[in-house]
């Protein structure tokens, strides 16, 4: 790197912040795209579900591909089971660390700069721009026109840049295991399993599953408890009384998830893009296609305003209507979905299920999307009557749910 003088520094090289530096290299612009691991991070705490959708519209990677989700089963806390499955596959389980090698690279063949092993710990505004300072046990730091936030749930750069708070977490526990006999997704609910969310266990290649827990809080006691529970534990390839444990103790990560739009997304001079703008699905917590998509959007705007030279946080409003546009119902449904669950107790749980398993499935159904959850949620709370609902579920906090 001749100058320390660039158009646009990009802070993380997950899936949001590559795509954002491919999009604002193929534009033109001189960009930088700055990571804090040294090499592609060999530790990444994903289940790496990418929806049909997103392999159809933007240009990913195929090699990371591992397996392929063609049909999912849903289970009730009584074991009542809900399947699901379309005529196209719905997703593919991805390595997340090949898969966003594989987007930085297309990054960098773009012509975006990579600078990885720096953490950026710092912004300031100077004239002209803003200073970006990095660390790698040396400082140095970057002067560039513009700056985009790709920094994941890590929060480091958000105040300093003006940017807005998180709305909440979740907790996302998940560890990959030997596991037998699992041809489909599946998804666990329950108070007792994971409650106002849910469990699963993934395919990821032969004799593989990906199994995972999301959580308000207890992420790691609840996942144990999951791996005890049949139909999970007999299928496990784990012997639980000899250095099994030690391998699930090895192989569990747990992390926090963004929930909801962080706001304000944008600054002067600044864009956050992916889970570090809140871009996450509040139903599962999918975050890969909504951060991509939010990156298209910043990259667009982002590109206009620097050749416009018009950088002010009032010109770059516009990406956070944008992208809200896009995503903000699918976020705010998914809050009313997670209010709702939080309500409801097994048997509630149960009823809905046998519910969807007769007359309401059919019409539910036709509804789903892999990516877009919002219309077969509306269906199933317009069609509330036709399943029994407990006084829980009609208010939450003194609000009508629907
Ligand atoms: C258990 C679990 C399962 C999940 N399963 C799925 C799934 O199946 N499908 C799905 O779509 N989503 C899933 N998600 C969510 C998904 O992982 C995130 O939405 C996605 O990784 C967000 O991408 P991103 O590019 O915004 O951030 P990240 O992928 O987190 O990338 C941020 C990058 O920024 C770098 N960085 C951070 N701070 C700095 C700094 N100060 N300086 C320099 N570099 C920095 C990091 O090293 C990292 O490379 C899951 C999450 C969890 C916890």
């Amino acid at each position: 790197m001749r100058s320390n003088r660039h158009e646009v520094v990009v802070v993380g090289a997950g899936p949001a912040g590559s795509s954002a530096a491919l999009h604002l290299a193929q534009r033109g612009h001189d960009v930088v795209l700055v990571d804090k691991s040294k090499g592609p991070r060999c530790r990444i705490v994903c289940t790496g579900i990418v929806g049909r959708e997103a392999y159809e519209k933007l240009d990913l990677p195929r090699d990371p591909v591992i397996d392929t989700i063609d049909r999912a089963r849903f289970f009730s806390p009584s074991g009542v089971e809900v399947s699901y499955e379309p005529r196209a596959p719905m997703g593919h389980v991805v390595d997340r660390v090949k898969f966003d090698a594989a987007l930085t690279e297309q990054a960098c063949d773009a012509g975006a700069t990579l600078l990885r092993g720096y953490t950026a710990r710092g912004v300031e505004t100077v004239q002209d721009g803003l200073k970006v300072t990095l660390d790698n046990g040396e400082q140095r730091s970057l002067h560039t026109r513009a700056l985009v936030v790709a920094t994941g749930y890590q929060r480091r750069l958000h105040k300093m840049a003006q940017l807005g708070r998180a709305v909440s977490y979740v907790n996302g526990v998940s560890a990959d295991l030997p596991f037998a006999d699992l041809d489909a997704a599946e998804l666990y609910f329950g108070n007792q399993i994971a409650p106002g969310f849910f469990a699963w266990a993934v395919p990821f290649g032969s004799g593989k599953a990906r199994l995972g827990v999301l959580t308000r809080n207890g992420g790691k006691a609840f996942f144990r408890k999951f791996l005890e529970m049949e139909p999970i534990r007999s299928r496990l390839r784990t012997d639980f009384t000899n250095g099994g444990v030690d391998l699930i103790q090895r192989r569990m990560m747990s992390r926090g998830i963004v929930q909801g739009a962080v706001q304000p997304s944008y600054s002067d001079r600044v864009l956050a893009v992916g889970e570090a703008a809140g871009q996450i699905k509040t139903t599962t917590s999918g975050g890969i296609y909504y951060g991509m998509i939010g990156a298209g959007i910043a990259a667009e705007v982002l590109s206009t305003a620097l050749r416009k030279n018009r950088l002010s946080s009032d010109h770059l409003s516009t990406y956070e209507t944008a992208w809200k546009a896009r995503l903000g119902g699918e976020i705010d449904a998914g809050f009313e979905l997670q209010r709702m669950g939080g309500a409801m107790s097994d048997l509630e749980i149960d009823e809905l299920f046998t519910a969807l398993n007769s007359g309401l499935g059919p019409a539910v159904r036709v509804l789903i999307q892999f990516d877009w959850h919002q219309p077969a949620l509306r269906a199933l709370l317009k069609r509330r009557a036709s399943w029994r609902l407990g006084k829980s579920m009609k208010t939450v906090k003194g609000k009508e749910v629907a």
